[in-house]
């Protein structure tokens, strides 16, 4: 079967075909970074525009590149949400409408589990496997027993993983978006500076970065007012040891306590270095295999969205004309 994708939840448009859940055809990311960076993040309003403007584009590409006409698609995959509304919007439509106009199937897929099954393109699933969720929006550990079904069992209860970085990276004065900028400035400082692991309760899964972003934000404006400059690459290096420690350790507990047969990471902090570093030695030395998507996989894009779509279209979900834009959708 091919499915065609679609992705339109952030500030990325996007458009791919997908062979079978797990062979990527055709994959194209229109990506707007370059238009909010002025702005220091994402505007909702300039990203519709976007989405409007490229949509069209951004398909022809693909099936362009995929060699194909629409008789050989099976399905049409769009995100419903969660993401902006109206960024939402502009790829619910377009999927309405060329579904309805070419006769196909549609099927509304959740943004979260095509992060997740970004990962299918690496390997085949094997399950219970637990999903590590560390996206912009998103800090989640998530245990599924069977393709398309998913438990939360932990959560950020403030700041996503993504947000942090992004954060910290505003307070040092990098450019949006910051996750990379910190990403390159840690590998280069040393982890000099005692920033906090919000731990929480023992044998909790949930997760807590504004404290830690805080406490970035104090130690950088202290030292600034004693006169002093505290080095760059030590924060990017101190503040990202924070996050992977918390994150790996919570990550391999919950893999131990539900015996899992595989540990997959999903999600656009999953292309930092320092994370997938860690946790493949980590997993190493269990023996629990870990999936890790490859680097353009991890951000937004619409291959993973007309994967987890290929799932639903197999398990007979279909979404009717009504299916609507709905950015607070629960992955279930
Ligand atoms: P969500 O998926 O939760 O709806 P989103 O789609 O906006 O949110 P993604 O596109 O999955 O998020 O990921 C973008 C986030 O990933 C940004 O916060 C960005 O800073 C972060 N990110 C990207 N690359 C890296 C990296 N190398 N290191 C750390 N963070 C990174
Ligand atoms: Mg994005
Ligand atoms: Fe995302």
């Amino acid at each position: 079967n091919y499915i065609l994708g679609i992705e339109t939840s952030c500030d990325e448009t996007a458009a791919a075909i997908v062979k079978n859940g797990k062979e990527i055809i055709a994959n194209v990311v229109a990506s707007q970074i370059d238009s909010h960076k002025r702005f220091g993040g994402v505007v909702p309003e300039v990203a519709s525009r976007h989405h409007v403007e490229q949509i069209t584009m951004v398909l022809e590409e693909t099936f362009k590149k995929a060699d194909m006409t629409w008789k050989q698609i099976d399905a049409v995959a769009v995100t419903e949400g969660p993401g902006l509304v109206g960024a939402l919007l502009v790829g619910v439509n377009a999927a309405k409408a060329l579904a309805f106009a070419k006769q196909k199937p549609l099927v509304g897929v959740h943004h979260i589990a095509g992060h997740i099954y970004a990962n299918r393109f690496e390997r085949e699933f094997e399950f219970p496997l637990l999903a590590l969720i560390v996206s912009g929006g998103h800090t989640e550990l998530v245990l599924m027993k069977e393709h398309g079904s998913y438990e939360l069992i932990g959560e950020t209860r403030d700041d996503a993983a993504g947000e942090a970085y992004d954060k910290v990276a505003r307070v040092l004065e990098l450019p949006y978006p910051g996750g990379p900028q910190i990403d390159r400035l840690a590998a280069e400082g040393e982890e000099s500076i005692d920033f906090p692991r919000a731990w929480l309760d023992k044998d909790s899964f949930d997760f807590s970065f504004s404290g830690l972003k805080s406490s970035v934000i104090n130690k950088t404006h202290n030292a600034a007012q004693r006169g002093e400059n505290l080095d760059k690459h030590d924060i990017a290096a101190s503040f990202q040891a924070s996050v992977v420690d918390v994150l790996i350790t919570k990550t391999w507990k919950a893999a131990e306590k539900y015996h899992v047969k595989q540990v997959i990471v999903a999600g656009g902090v999953a292309a930092n270095q320092g994370l997938r570093q860690a946790l493949t030695e980590k997993f190493k030395r269990t023996g629990i295999p870990l999936l890790v998507p490859p680097l353009k996989l991890c951000t937004d894009n619409a291959a993973m969205i007309a994967a987890a779509g290929f799932v639903s279209y197999k398990q007979g979900k279909r979404s009717g004309w009504d299916l609507n834009a709905n950015p607070s959708l629960v992955l279930q």
